[in-house]
């Protein structure tokens, strides 16, 4: 089934640019360029994802995650122009469920999109609407390390790894960002949601547990890297 894909963004160049390159993918392109079209869009397409610039004429991006969030379950990437604009994109008022700050590669977009699509995909799984009866393993591959998502299982050089489950979830937050600086506030954020109680010192914790249980030695990883004053990197 291909995949939709709503495209909200005024910059005209811009808005080509990721049309034609998601187009090449092979996915389902509606561009719009202002709020107002993109919630008439949203409602009709119903797409699997949306690509919602902030900065619009008529309603801005923040607005339309809003609305859209309490009629709809369809995965939300910001495009973020400000660093300032970052604070509230990840905040709870909006929610989206990833954003990107520009300007970014399409390499890294790809990848962003991807990401969201798989998750939308594999949620739907899991709710049972699935129109195949042929369960699909959806696996992620860094060398050795192999991540099934269907069942929610790690295999290591062949062997499945026992991970508590939110060493899971961290391991597949990761997998799903590779190669971006991740913030332990960030991480605390997406993995453990807003409601924990806890502070960034638990991500350290965690990731000390991944490193023993996927690290050839724990003690020097090349998987999961420290980034100096910053938080973490997972290099695959
Ligand atoms: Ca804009």
């Amino acid at each position: 089934m291909t995949e939709t894909i709503l495209i909200v963004e005024d910059e005209l160049s811009l808005q080509e640019t990721l049309a034609y390159n998601l187009k090449k993918e092979g996915y389902a392109i509606e561009t719009v360029g202002d709020g107002r079209a993109a919630l008439e869009a949203a409602r009709r397409l119903k797409p699997d994802l949306i690509v919602l610039d902030i900065m619009l004429p008529e309603m801005d991006g923040f607005e339309v995650a809003r609305i859209l969030r309490k009629e709809l379950t369809t995965a939300i990437l910001m495009l973020t122009a400000r660093d300032d604009e970052i604070d509230r994109v990840v905040g709870l008022e909006v929610g989206a469920d990833d954003y990107l700050t520009k300007p970014f590669s399409m390499r890294e977009l790809m990848a962003r999109v991807k990401s969201q699509l798989r998750r939308t995909r594999l949620l739907r799984e899991e709710m049972g609407k699935s129109d195949s009866a042929e369960v699909k393993h959806e696996t992620l591959k860094f060398d050795n390390l192999v991540i099934n998502l269907t069942r929610r299982e790690v295999m290591l050089d062949g062997s499945p790894l026992q991970l508590k489950p939110k060493e899971y979830e961290l391991l597949l937050f990761f997998a799903e960002h590779r190669r971006q600086m991740l913030s332990r506030e960030f991480i605390l954020e997406r993995v453990w949601g807003w409601d924990f109680i806890g502070d960034s010192r638990t991500v350290d914790v965690h990731v000390r547990w991944l490193r023993q249980k996927i690290e050839a030695d724990a003690a020097s990883p090349v998987r999961i890297v420290t980034v100096r004053g910053g938080g973490y990197r997972f290099e695959g």
